[in-house]
């Protein structure tokens, strides 16, 4: 608990219709506040983690445009929902979309539950997405602390402890809980969020605009540029990969990866794993690809950050006689436009661009 923030109940008051009026006039028209129905609630708030209202905003009027209602999302296969999704990361957020759609249509009627413990069993759902779905659709009071709110509370608070701590974390959760507005529970946690994404920006907070900044430690004493700290992250794990674009008698082998994992049930192009040495030299690599005869083209190293993993790769055409038809790939043989009906993820979007670009030139 932060004593020391601690307002009268008066002052509460006082900060939540700021914070509230400020919301009503300033919030950006986006689709998905126009009723308080939780169907767009959920699909927009799964779509917007980890993503940008404006990288987000066009996947959800695909979603919601091909698939209107929760039954339309769980009757649909995993791979369309995949496909919908590509490009925007995180599959595991679609996967685990889909898997929800189709329980709460077996076990929920087809509604979200009302109680934050049974939201929290769902598949993808976090305390954080529950109370966001939960406060604004049943006006449930529950807070939600997101990157966002997070950087406004610290600020308030003048709180330069390091974000990524569990118990700086556990501060922050618990102002935000005595914050939030008992009767506008929803409504407040947008403002909150909205304030930190308009106006309490990373760099250089719009201070003279913000409705709650006489409230704000870090105003006060000069030190909005250096709150919130957030420690350094762990260094990525480093990846290098050969990606085989293996063409034969005018068609790619496509594979599908397992069900579990980064990038579960995307599909993409054979690779093999490789050294940082191996990958820089290519008259190396040219004697790793298993048959030089049928390289046609490599490509300069492109690269892919995902969350965890900097991958590094370049990329092999292959052209292969049929005659090696013999061998026992996993996989399937397609025409190069039936790529386009299935989910493939960025970094090998990235390769077939690159062999686009190659094999018409
Ligand atoms: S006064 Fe400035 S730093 Fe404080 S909450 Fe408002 S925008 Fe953020």
């Amino acid at each position: 608990m932060n004593e020391r923030f601690m307002l009268s109940a008066p002052q509460t008051g006082r900060f939540r219709r700021k914070l509230l009026e400020w919301f009503r006039a300033n919030k950006r028209s986006l689709p998905w506040r126009k009723q308080k129905d939780w169907y767009p609630i959920y699909l927009a708030e799964i779509i917007l983690q980890q993503t940008t209202v404006e990288q987000g905003l066009p996947y959800y009027k695909a979603f919601i445009g091909r698939f209107p209602a929760i039954d339309d999302l769980a009757g649909a296969s995993q791979q369309d929902v995949l496909k919908l999704w590509q490009g925007l990361g995180y599959y595991a957020r679609a996967r685990n979309m889909h898997k929800a759609a189709g329980i709460l249509v077996r076990e929920y009627h087809g509604r979200f539950p009302r109680d934050y413990e049974q939201a929290l069993k769902l598949p993808g759902i976090g305390p954080y997405t529950a109370a966001a779905i939960l406060s604004q659709a049943y006006n449930r009071v529950l807070a939600v602390v997101d990157g966002n709110v997070s950087r406004v509370i610290t600020r308030l608070l003048a709180l330069e402890d390091d974000i990524r701590r569990t118990d700086t974390q556990k501060r922050i959760q618990h102002v935000a809980d005595l914050l939030i507005s008992r009767k506008y529970p929803g409504d407040f946690n947008e403002a909150m969020m909205e304030l930190g994404a308009l106006v309490c920006t990373p760099r250089a907070p719009r201070c003279g605009a913000c409705p709650i900044r006489f409230y704000c430690r870090a105003r006060a004493q000069g030190k909005t540029a250096h709150i919130p700290y957030k420690s350094p992250p762990s260094p990525k794990l480093k990846q290098y990969h050969l990606v085989m674009i293996r063409e034969r008698d005018s068609r790619l082998l496509l594979q599908q990866r397992s069900e579990d994992g980064l990038l579960a049930g995307m599909w993409g192009f054979p690779v093999r794993a490789v050294s940082e040495k191996e990958l820089k030299n290519p008259e190396e690599l040219k004697e790793i690809a298993f048959k030089r005869a049928l390289l046609k083209k490599i490509s300069s190293p492109m690269r892919h950050v995902y969350s965890h993993i900097d991958l590094k790769y370049r990329v092999l055409w292959l052209r292969e006689p049929k005659e090696s038809a013999r061998d026992k790939e996993k996989g399937c043989w397609l025409q190069r436009h039936e790529l386009e009906s299935y989910p493939i993820h960025k970094a090998h979007l990235k390769a077939l661009e690159w062999f686009d670009k190659q094999s018409t030139s």
